[in-house]
């Protein structure tokens, strides 16, 4: 494998309060980069200092959108030690997302050393406050100029890190969603499995709608029919109806969240089945009137478990589990994020603390 090499800042910054650290506000003090060129693969990973880009105003990224990311979290244990959660399923959906853009994949041992190693060079600004962690966003952009565009010939990986705050740091405070009936998120076919910029561009829109009329996000319905249930917001979205906890199943638009598959391993480990089909707006509505509809949650990495309050279709609003956080969503929220911080025993696997050196077997779960 290559070497990642490190060229220290001379400027280090200080580090914010951990009392307000918010999201994405403040950075740390390196980055790391790695370019790609056809014909001779990605080369030169390198940590160095945190700095703007610079890019060709032709490169294709700017043009034709050619943008992938991820997004994961590094926890800091209670015994002082950091952590990542699972990052080689990040490292292979980066690549099923490099796939589908037809950008470059890379060698997941690579991917996941760029990772491990970039945490344990900037560790210091992994946060211990309840609550809080440095989230890392790695990304990928082609950036040769190529207005006629031919093919990727060259790209650039780069990954980033914010030390965060708990996204509800007063306790979960369940929002309020909307069912989005005009725009549509993606399609099977699309890049809705994708994570890419050009999702969230074309579902900025509809975010505004929502948010000026007092919800926080929207419930996205398929984009053929108008009829499934696929995601909310940028979270993947669970319901437990009549007892029983249901998702919707993964047809190809929608986005493979590895805390939503975490939870389905977590429930069904602990005897608790959970449905993975096509759940209709009809059928949630119908759970809604008749009451069966006992607790619904967004679930992803940022917030882990974001309990929705109230739900409207149209102008028809209804209450969810009184608009408070239900047992179930706050059991599941506090098993998860019991072993992502390190205060529960990870039976799965799924912790990687960042001195383990690269390629120790269990990093492959
Ligand atoms: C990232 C993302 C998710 C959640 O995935 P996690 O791996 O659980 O963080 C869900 N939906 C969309 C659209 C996303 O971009």
């Amino acid at each position: 494998m290559q070497e990642i090499t490190v060229t220290r800042t001379t400027h280090p910054k200080s580090k914010p309060d951990q009392s307000a650290l918010g999201f994405g506000k403040y950075y740390t003090d390196h980055m790391l980069l790695m370019d790609y060129t056809a014909g001779i693969g990605w080369h030169e990973p390198r940590i160095v200092p945190f700095a703007d880009l610079e890019l060709h105003p032709a490169a294709v990224v700017l043009h034709y959108g050619t943008e992938i990311f991820e997004g994961l979290k590094a926890y800091r244990r209670p015994d002082g030690r950091v952590q990542l959660f699972r990052p080689m399923e990040n490292v292979r959906r980066m690549n099923n997302s490099a796939r589908r853009m037809a950008l470059p994949t890379m060698d997941e041992e690579l991917g996941l050393e760029c990772l491990r190693k970039f945490v344990e060079v900037e560790q210091d600004w992994v946060p211990s406050a309840p609550g809080t962690s440095l989230y890392l966003r790695p990304f990928m952009i082609a950036t040769g100029a190529d207005l006629a565009l031919h093919g990727i010939r060259e790209a650039r990986y780069v990954l980033i890190a914010s030390p965060v705050a708990s996204y509800f740091p007063d306790g979960l405070k369940p929002v309020k969603i909307m069912v989005e009936d005009e725009d549509v998120r993606a399609v099977r076919g699309g890049t809705g499995e994708a994570k890419c910029g050009g999702n969230y561009a074309a579902s900025t829109r509809a975010g505004d709608r929502a948010e000026a009329k007092g919800y926080s996000q929207v419930l996205w319905l398929d984009g053929v029919e108008r009829k499934y249930v696929e995601e909310v917001g940028s979270m993947n979205i669970m319901f437990k109806i009549a007892g029983r906890v249901v998702t919707p199943k993964l047809t190809g638009s929608i986005l493979p969240g590895i805390t939503r598959k975490s939870a389905i391993e977590l429930l069904t480990s602990q005897g608790v089945p959970v449905d993975e089909r096509l759940i209709s707006v009809d059928e949630l509505r119908q759970a809604c009137e008749d009451g069966t509809l006992e607790e619904a949650w967004g679930i992803g990495t940022a917030a882990i478990i974001s309990p929705v309050g109230a739900l409207a279709f149209g102008d028809r609003e209804y209450t969810i589990h009184g608009g408070e956080i239900g047992p179930f969503s706050q059991k599941l929220y506090d098993d998860l994020s019991g072993i992502q911080w390190g205060r529960k025993p990870d039976p799965f696997g799924w912790t990687f603390p960042v001195d383990q050196p690269a390629g120790a077997p269990d990093c492959q779960k």
